[in-house]
């Protein structure tokens, strides 16, 4: 079974910062992602404003998830409904974890499309 990375991840110990919030309100996906510890991780759990500027990235929990329907993550297809203006990306993000991400893997570059628009965690 291949494991897939969830770039809609929680506050959690062992979480990874996949992108932040530029101030220009553009998501700025890092080189390199940056681990949360457990102070980390408690504290982003705490500052809810602050999550809303940043994107953390963990491993899918597929049916151990509330967001897995039908043998798939249900979160990118949410995405994709509430975002169906999202602007067409003549290129995709500099996204580091494209070959292991659920999302692309199931909905391919439309998922990066409105990837770049999410803004807080929404998985359960
Ligand atoms: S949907 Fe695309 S841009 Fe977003 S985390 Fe997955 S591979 Fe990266």
């Amino acid at each position: 079974m291949d494991t897939y990375l969830c770039p809609s991840y929680r506050p959690e110990p062992g979480a990874r910062i996949l992108a932040v919030e530029t101030e220009a309100g553009v998501l700025a996906y890092l080189d390199e992602a940056v681990e949360l510890d457990e102070e980390a991780a408690r504290r982003l759990n705490e500052a809810e404003e602050a999550r809303k500027h940043l994107r953390l990235v963990g491993p899918c929990l597929e049916s151990k998830c509330g967001q897995w329907a039908q043998d798939r993550c249900g979160v990118v297809g949410k995405v994709q409904d509430q975002l169906v203006a999202a602007s067409r990306l003549t290129r995709l993000p500099p996204c580091k974890i494209r070959s292991s991400c659920r999302w692309f893997s199931q909905s391919g570059r439309t998922a990066c499309e409105v990837c770049a628009e999410v803004r807080t965690e929404i998985a359960g």
